[in-house]
């Protein structure tokens, strides 16, 4: 199903023509209303005009997390904040936190785009969907929020939190779809399998999960816990939040909403584009926003892009799910390490649960790390020999998966801390230890 399908299945000469054009135009325009781009576009010797063609993108400069925060709060806007009607921010690890201000053309935008998305995954008018999404300042909740009301889907501002209630909603309103992280699904399947109420008691068929990682195990798990077709969506608050790319019913790669957003892939070391197909850091140009648009913005998500056409008949780009964050990808004795690698191997191993936590640390001047992971049943822990040979073999295959030695600690069910916005699961303690 589509939302807007002229656009989502335009062929790839007129979209990549509609690109170039609205490429052009967004130079000029942060050119004229944003010091920091005039200067930059400026030293670069960059215009409108001299666009040629969408490879000439790799003469604007690139814009990073570190340009907008030493912008910070409004310095990266390119409308007077009488224009501005809605301000988002993040919060970062450290410091001051990234914010996103938005004009009525671009909530306006936003709520198409997020409806692209939801309607790619099967979301229709007669949904009931419960968003238990932290709102707030973040995107994610006001961003699928506008966006299902758009399609005329119910929308229950549930929040996070209050998992009981969460449950009884479900059941009294009849809630049909779900908007949550994947961590705080997990959970929710959880509780839903000890409400002791039949599973025809929940009417849940759809799952909009975003705004972290979620390995292929990790979402069978909550499908089968609750019932749920679950898809994947992309975006974060330096490009407006939810609605930049997400997939489509066959679940092959995330559609890029491309007439808004132009994706690239480059090398994070040298800073060259890559070629079609090579997966390296995403870094994509707004074509629309008005209130804070952004050149060439560094995600620094890992991925790659794919640009054959999709059997549900979309031509946007597809990208493939995001492999790490390059600031997530753990150093650990030389060996590059995605947390979503371990995650992998733990979620495919039997009698495991889903939660874990990965503790790194340096003693006498080497990295060690420790995969701690909860067990599903108590009832292992009385068998020395099995919990031995269960160990053994997630420390094998997660050698063989990383090529790093791991130590492995078997943990009690429920013992590891639950989440119900994004969760932490690496606890680096490098520089507290010697
Ligand atoms: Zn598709």
């Amino acid at each position: 199903m589509f939302y807007q399908k002229e656009i989502e299945t335009m062929d790839r000469r007129s979209l990549e023509a509609l690109q170039l054009e609205r490429l052009r135009r967004m130079v000029d325009y942060c050119y004229e209303n944003v010091p920091f781009y005039h200067d930059r576009l400026q030293k670069a010797g960059v215009t409108g005009s001299k666009i040629k063609s969408l490879s000439d993108l790799q003469y604007i400069p690139f814009t990073t997390k570190e340009d907008i925060r030493d912008n910070y709060p409004f310095g990266m806007l390119a409308q007077p904040l009488k224009k501005i009607v809605r301000i988002h921010a993040s919060s970062g690890t450290t410091g001051k936190p990234t914010v996103g201000a938005y004009t009525q053309g671009d909530l306006d935008l936003w709520a198409d785009h997020v409806a692209r998305v939801a309607m790619a995954a099967g979301a229709t008018a007669d949904d009931i969907f419960q968003i238990s999404f932290g709102y707030g300042l973040f995107t994610g909740a006001l961003g699928l929020h506008y966006g299902l009301e758009r399609i005329g889907a119910t929308v229950i501002p549930a929040s996070s939190g209050n998992t009981e209630k969460q449950l009884m909603m479900f059941r009294d309103f009849g809630v049909t779809g779900l908007v949550a992280t994947p961590s705080y699904a997990v959970y929710l399947g959880e509780m839903v399998r000890e409400s002791g109420y039949p599973p025809e008691a929940y009417r849940l068929r759809i799952g909009l999960l975003g705004s972290e990682g979620c390995t292929e195990g990790m979402r069978e798990r909550i499908e089968r816990n609750l019932g749920l077709f679950v898809t994947d969506n992309y975006g974060m608050t330096e490009l407006g939040g939810p609605g930049v790319a997400g997939e489509c019913e066959y679940r092959c790669g995330l559609h890029f909403a491309e007439d808004a957003f132009l994706p690239e892939i480059i090398d994070n070391e040298t800073l060259e584009p890559k070629d079609p197909g090579e997966s390296g850091e995403l870094v994509v140009t707004t074509l629309l926003r008005e209130g804070m648009p952004v050149l060439r913005y560094r995600t620094k998500d890992i991925t790659r892009l794919n640009y054959e056409p999709c059997r549900c008949g979309r031509t946007h780009a597809r990208m493939e799910k995001v492999m790490g964050r390059t600031d997530d990808m753990l150093i650990i004795k030389g060996v590059n390490v995605f947390p979503s690698q371990i995650e992998s191997v733990l979620v495919g191993t039997e009698k495991v649960g889903p939660h874990y936590q990965l503790v790194v640390r340096r003693r006498h001047y080497m990295d060690q790390l420790e995969v701690k992971v909860e067990l599903v049943s108590a009832e292992l822990l009385e068998s020395f020999g099995e919990l031995e040979a269960l160990q053994r073999r997630i420390h094998d295959r997660l050698k063989s998966v990383l090529g790093l030695e791991a130590k492995v600690t078997l943990v009690e069910p429920k013992s590891l801390e639950r989440f119900q916005g994004k969760a932490k699961r690496v606890l680096d303690l490098r520089s507290e230890d010697e």
